[in-house]
């Protein structure tokens, strides 16, 4: 498993706040330049690194790129937090002062852990054990080769498991939990608010409990309103330990779900108060000629963390084996089997070989795909892992071995279970919702262009159709038609070549039916024009016959003909992780055979 590689750092502090890093600086004597290291609390896998200049306090936010290296915002890139520190000690750069003098932890004081560290490695083998049903050394090899991305997904969901979170349960419960046994100041929980994944803080101050309205901002992040933005929810809660960020109190002690709560009338009204408690950092002297790099605030985004950044990764061809065995062929060439030769060992990858590189069309068409590919970090995504000119022009990809979803439904309907697809279709919204946020259009989602890597590991691919909107575009207008997928689009596609992350649920709707149908070819054997005309007089297609209700129910909505009342990748995610959920809890004998029954 992944340790965090500041840990060897003499002057790393680990999970600490701005507060008591200000404490370990004012012993440590605030010498111009004294500085320290601490892991960042908004952003997974950053630091913050604060430094002394003229008796004031700097705070700066390392960020860690999708290609793993870490900068300030503006500066830099540096392999290591350690190699980071390393430079600025010789150059400022941009900073107040170089770092003179490390702040050096005391032998009493151990690296703080944050409450997810102490939990990552337990939840990431659970993980792998129930969702991709592995065992052993198989699971060791999918943590191992899926690390960074699972730590990621696991973060992103680890609230779940916090004694503080209370699931769905409405105010009244929540108030009722709160007074349940003592009331000091600061007792919280969060709840689940609704269907749609949002949430609700409620605490304790002056025997009267508060509700606060946690925010969920387009790229995912949570916040309290106009407050610190965090990229997970935990963090957020660790965050408001430490600062009140405009509520009644910090909070304190949590309220544990579970413990047997005894029955009280909730009583008083709930009130909020607004606005956001910080005080911005005294300004930082800037010495003249150098781009000053700028001061964390412990709330913004990092402005540094561009989307559209793209990794520029080559590989070298002696680096490449590649096998003669074709496992698939595209509008580019074929996918070839081989082996990457990297310094932590061998990889299986799948290698997309263009096959006439003189056709400038074609080969930009591949970069393209490329380009869109490494912007790309989740785990329900064929991840890309560069780009070698050989022989050919070549896209090394991490190897889906069990090939594409729909070809392995139609041969394996005796061993895959309703259940199974329900979790795979799962995934496939999980990898959605995430090009969502980052506002990709997909525009070829299809039963073909999703891999598995084994029967319970789906992974989205096939991102030559893609596009990465504007920030301020809500959709991409394709200027020509071409060899499209049809039976896949969403009317607004068809008439008027708007594409959005709406028109990629309507595909998503297709591809479930296909997944639940085994295989099945949508519409039969309908051309596209009858399609066109059949969904516009308001039809839809039937339920596949092993497919459960309440994902017909999901299909339907996907193929609601206006985008605006068509829900969203986060609602659909939603609606998939809840029903895939209660299946996989089912423990009464008859729950179980109904959800994983068995196809015709
Ligand atoms: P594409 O050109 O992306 O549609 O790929 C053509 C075919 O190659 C797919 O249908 C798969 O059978 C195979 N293929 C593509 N990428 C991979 C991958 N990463 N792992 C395994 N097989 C792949």
């Amino acid at each position: 498993m992944s340790s965090d590689p500041a840990t060897d750092l003499p002057f790393f502090y680990g999970s600490i706040s701005r507060s008591d890093a200000e404490q370990h600086l004012k012993l440590g004597g605030m010498a111009d330049g004294l500085f320290l290291l601490r892991q960042c609390i908004r952003s997974l896998g950053g630091y913050v690194l604060s430094v002394v200049w003229n008796l004031e306090f700097n705070h700066y936010s390392i960020e860690k790129q999708l290609n793993g290296t870490y900068c300030i915002a503006g500066g830099r890139p540096h392999c290591g937090p350690a190699e980071l520190c390393e430079y600025y000690s010789k150059d400022a750069d941009g900073l107040v002062c170089n770092l003179r003098k490390p702040c050096l932890r005391p032998a009493d004081t151990a690296i703080q852990a944050s409450t997810f560290d102490n939990m990552k490695d337990g939840m990431l083998r659970e993980y792998v054990r129930q969702t991709w049903n592995l065992e052993g050394d198989a699971m060791e090899q999918a943590i191992v080769s899926q690390a960074s991305q699972l730590e990621k997904l696991i973060a992103t969901t680890a609230h779940e498991k916090m004694p503080w979170f209370h699931g769905k349960i409405p105010r009244h419960e929540g108030e009722r939990r709160l007074y349940a046994g003592v009331q000091p100041d600061g007792k919280f929980l969060v709840r689940e608010k609704d269907e749609t994944g949002s949430f609700a803080l409620s605490v304790m101050y002056g025997k009267t409990p508060y509700h606060y309205r946690i925010e969920q901002d387009k790229s995912g992040k949570y916040s309290m309103p106009e407050g610190t933005k965090f990229d997970t929810l935990w963090q957020l809660v660790e965050y408001l330990r430490m600062k009140p960020d405009g509520m009644v109190t910090v909070l304190r002690e949590a309220c544990v779900h579970g413990t047997s709560a005894e029955k009280r009338t909730p009583v008083l009204p709930a009130v909020r108060r607004h606005g956001n408690g910080y005080t911005p950092p005294p300004a930082a002297l800037l010495r003249p000629g150098v781009t000053k790099l700028p001061e964390t605030d412990d709330s913004d985004n990092n402005p540094y963390h561009n989307p559209n950044e793209v990794r520029k990764f080559t590989i070298q061809r002696s680096q490449l084996m590649i096998d003669e065995v074709e496992l698939g062929s595209g509008n580019f060439g074929c996918v070839k089997r081989g082996v990457l030769q990297t310094d932590k060992g061998q990889i299986d990858v799948a290698i997309k070989v263009l096959k006439n590189e003189n056709e400038k069309l074609v080969r930009d068409e591949m970069m393209r795909e490329a380009e869109i590919m490494y912007q790309l970090d989740n785990i329900y995504i064929v991840r890309m892992l560069g780009l070698c000119s050989g022989e050919h022009l070549m896209l090394v990809m991490e190897m889906a071995a069990a090939g594409p979803l729909h070809k392995f439904l139609s041969s394996n309907k005796e061993t895959v279970s309703v259940e199974n697809i329900v979790n795979l279709m799962h995934q496939v919204s999980m990898g959605m919702k995430y090009l969502e946020e980052k506002n990709f259009v997909h525009r070829d989602l299809a039963a073909r262009n999703v891999l598995l890597v084994n029967q319970n590991f789906a992974k989205i691919s096939d991102f030559g159709l893609s596009k990465a909107l504007g920030a301020d575009d809500n959709y991409y207008k394709a200027r020509t038609g071409g060899k499209w997928p049809l039976k896949w689009y969403a009317p607004e596609c068809l008439n008027y070549h708007k594409f959005s992350s709406k028109s990629d649920v309507w595909s998503f709707g297709v591809t479930m039916w296909e997944a639940f149908s085994y295989g099945g070819k949508p519409y039969k054997k309908m051309k596209g024009a009858e399609v066109t005309s059949f969904i516009e007089s308001g039809k839809r297609m039937d339920c596949p016959a092993a497919c459960p209700e309440p994902m017909y129910t999901v299909m339907s909505e996907c193929w609601i003909y206006k985008h605006e009342e068509r829900p969203d990748f986060k609602k659909v995610e939603a609606s998939m992780r809840s029903y895939n959920s209660s299946i996989s809890t089912q423990t009464s004998p008859e729950g179980a055979a109904a959800a994983a029954k068995p196809v015709k």
